[in-house]
C-alpha cells in the first residue's frame, strides 16, 4: 500500500486532473490518494468565513454560487456522459446546500473549520465520481471517519490506525481509495483542520497508520530545490534529504512541504517522495533516514519574523533570568525560533505575534524591550553543515548585509541568520553564489 497526495495545482484544472489520472493508473499497487482542494478554493473559503463573521448574507450567497459554478464547470469539461454529469452536479449541489446551512450559523472556530475544509470535500467527490465513470474503480473515503487527530502536534497514530482499518474493512476492496486532505476531527470530536497546507500531513499520518511502503507528495515542482527558485536563478532539485534536513527546511520556509509532514513517518522510516505532476519522470526528492552525503544541502527563508531584544542590567551575573523571560512567552503560548544572548541582553525571534502586546507589557516590568517587525530567517541546512568546510563563506555576508542575529551550533544541521526582509533576496542570491558555486560532488 502506498499513499499519494496531490496538491491544489495538481487538481486545479481539468487538464491537470487528467494528468493525475494517468499517474494513478501507471501501476497496479493498492493506493490511498489524498487530495487538496482545487487551487484558490481554500483561499476563497477563508474569505467566505470573513463574510460569515461580519454577517454579510449577500456576499455569502455570491461566494457560494461562484464556488458551485466553478465545480459545475469542472464536471462539464471532465465528464462526457450526461447522466453522470447530472448525478455529480446533484451531489455538488447538496454539498453547497449544506454549506449554505453552515454559513447561516453564528461564527465560531468550528464553523470556520467546517467551511474551510469543504474545498477538499467538493474536489474528491467529483474526482472519485469521474474516475468511476470511466472504469477506474475507486472508493471515496470520508477522512472525518478516521483522521481523529487529538493533538495536531502529536497525532495518536494508533487511534488513526484502528479507525482507518475499520473503514477499509467496512468498504469494498478497491485498488484505489480517494480521500480528503487537511480535514480532521479534534479531541472534542469536532471538525477541525491540520492548518494551511495540511494535506501533506494527512498523507504521512495515513502512511504511518497503515505502515505504507512510501508516501508520495505530488506538486508542481520537481522536488525540493537547494534555494528558493522564486528569487534565485539556477537552483536545482536535491535528490536525497534526510528527515532532519527536510523538517528544518519545511519549518524554515520551504513552501513545498507542510512543516510537520515528515514527523509521523520518521520512526517507521517510510520514505517520502516529492514528485512533479507535470513531469512524472523527473527524479524529484527522496526523504528518508539515509545520509547520502553530509554538509551543505539547501537554503530556505521564512518571512514574517519579529525580533525582540530584552535588555536589563539586572541580568548581569544573575541566574534564573532567562527562565523568567521564557516563562512569559510560554504563558502566552508563543514559541521562540531563534535566540542569542549576551551578558545583559537577549535577542529572540517569534513568528506568531497574536499575544505580542501582552508579552511586551509583562516584560516591561523588569527589562527594556524593543520589537522589530518584518524580518526573515535565512536557514542553511545539511547534515553536519556546521562542519562543512565551505560554511565559513556564509559569514562573508557580514561584509554586505546588516545581519541582525546569527545562530550557529544549536544543531549540527542548521545555521540560521536573521535579516531585515528587505535584504532577503540579496542574501539568498549572495549565499547561493558563495555556497553553491562549488561542484556538488566536491562538497564532502
Ligand atoms: N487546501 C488546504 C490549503 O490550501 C490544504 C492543502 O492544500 O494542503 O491550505
Ligand atoms: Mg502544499
Amino acid at each position: 500500500m502506498k499513499i499519494l497526495k496531490f496538491g491544489g495545482t495538481s487538481v486545479g484544472s481539468v487538464e491537470n486532473l487528467h494528468k493525475v489520472k494517468e499517474i494513478l493508473t501507471s501501476d497496479q499497487e493498492e493506493k490511498i490518494v489524498v487530495c487538496s482542494a482545487m487551487s484558490g478554493v481554500t483561499d476563497q473559503l477563508v474569505r467566505l468565513v470573513e463574510s460569515i463573521k461580519f454577517n454579510n448574507p449577500e456576499e455569502i450567497t455570491r461566494s457560494l454560487h461562484r464556488l458551485e459554478n466553478k465545480h459545475y464547470d469542472v464536471i462539464d469539461a471532465l465528464v462526457d456522459n450526461q447522466e453522470v454529469k447530472n448525478t455529480l452536479k446533484d451531489g455538488v449541489s447538496s454539498i453547497i446546500t449544506e454549506m449554505f446551512e453552515v454559513s447561516s450559523q453564528e461564527y465560531s472556530d468550528i464553523i470556520n473549520s467546517r467551511i474551510i475544509t469543504f474545498g477538499e470535500t467538493l474536489l474528491t467527490y467529483i474526482f472519485s465520481g469521474f474516475l468511476n465513470s470511466i472504469g477506474i474503480s475507486n472508493v471515496l473515503l470520508d477522512a472525518k471517519e478516521f483522521m481523529h487527530v487529538d493533538s495536531v502536534e502529536n497525532p495518536n497514530i494508533e487511534k488513526v490506525r484502528k479507525k482507518i482499518n475499520k473503514v477499509l474493512n467496512d468498504n469494498i476492496q478497491s485498488p484505489i481509495y480517494i480521500t480528503q486532505g487537511f480535514v480532521c476531527i479534534d479531541e472534542n470530536n469536532q471538525i477541525s483542520h491540520l492548518k494551511r497546507g495540511g494535506s501533506d500531513y494527512t498523507a504521512t499520518i495515513i502512511g504511518a497508520a497503515l505502515n505504507a511502503s512510501e508516501v508520495q507528495i505530488w506538486t508542481d515542482i520537481d522536488g525540493l530545490h537547494n534555494n528558493d527558485p522564486r528569487y534565485v536563478d539556477g537552483t536545482h532539485p536535491i535528490a536525497h534529504l534526510t528527515y532532519n534536513e527536510a523538517a528544518e527546511l519545511a519549518y524554515f520556509g520551504a513552501k513545498i512541504l507542510h512543516p510537520q509532514t515528515v514527523s509521523p513517518v520518521v520512526d517507521k522510516d517510510i520514505p517520502v517522495l516529492l514528485k512533479n505532476t507535470f513531469d512524472p519522470e523527473a527524479q524529484g526528492t527522496v526523504i528518508s533516514n539515509k545520509v547520502n552525503r553530509k554538509g551543505l544541502k539547501a537554503i530556505s527563508a521564512k518571512d514574517g519574523i519579529t525580533a525582540i531584544k530584552i535588555k536589563s542590567n539586572r541580568m548581569l551575573m544573575a541566574h534564573g533570568y532567562l527562565r523568567r523571560i521564557f516563562e512569559v512567552f510560554d504563558n502566552f503560548n508563543t514559541s521562540i525560533d531563534m535566540i542569542t544572548t549576551s551578558e545583559i541582553a537577549i535577542s529572540l525571534t517569534i513568528d506568531d505575534t497574536s499575544n505580542l502586546d501582552e508579552i511586551v507589557k509583562e516584560i516591561e516590568n523588569y527589562a527594556e524591550i524593543t520589537v522589530e517587525q518584518d524580518h526573515s530567517i535565512i536557514c542553511i541546512v545539511g547534515e553536519s553543515v556546521i562542519n562543512d568546510r565551505n560554511s565559513y563563506k556564509l559569514f562573508e555576508i557580514l561584509n554586505y548585509i546588516p545581519v541582525r542575529m546569527v545562530s550557529y551550533g544549536g544543531s549540527n544541521n542548521n545555521i540560521s541568520i536573521l535579516v531585515d526582509t528587505r535584504d532577503k533576496i540579496p542574501t539568498l542570491r549572495f549565499l547561493n553564489e558563495r555556497l553553491f558555486q562549488i561542484p556538488e560532488k566536491a562538497v564532502v
